[in-house]
């Protein structure tokens, strides 16, 4: 599935004070797409207020039919891999 954090992109283009970085997505290790047997943590709300967001572990979601859909890295449990 296509990494919606950078939709697709592997990295993210961040704007900060006119100038504009370059950042690695972190989401999906810069590949672009993230992986459907991996879990997630994501959050997403239909807009009206902060305190409608909705928490979510697991597969990622199509971001496309969440309002403020977002997706987060995979800590790592520092086991290796
Ligand atoms: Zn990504």
């Amino acid at each position: 599935m296509i990494c919606y954090n950078c939709k697709g992109n592997g990295f993210l283009r961040l704007k900060w004070e006119g100038n504009e970085s370059i950042k690695q997505c972190k989401v999906c290790n810069s590949s672009g797409e993230v992986k459907d047997e991996e879990h997630y943590h994501q959050t997403w709300s239909d807009g009206v207020s902060e305190e409608t967001t909705s928490f979510y572990y697991g597969p990622p979601l199509d971001g496309e039919i969440f309002k403020n859909y977002k997706i987060y890295p995979i800590e790592s449990s520092g086991n290796g891999k």
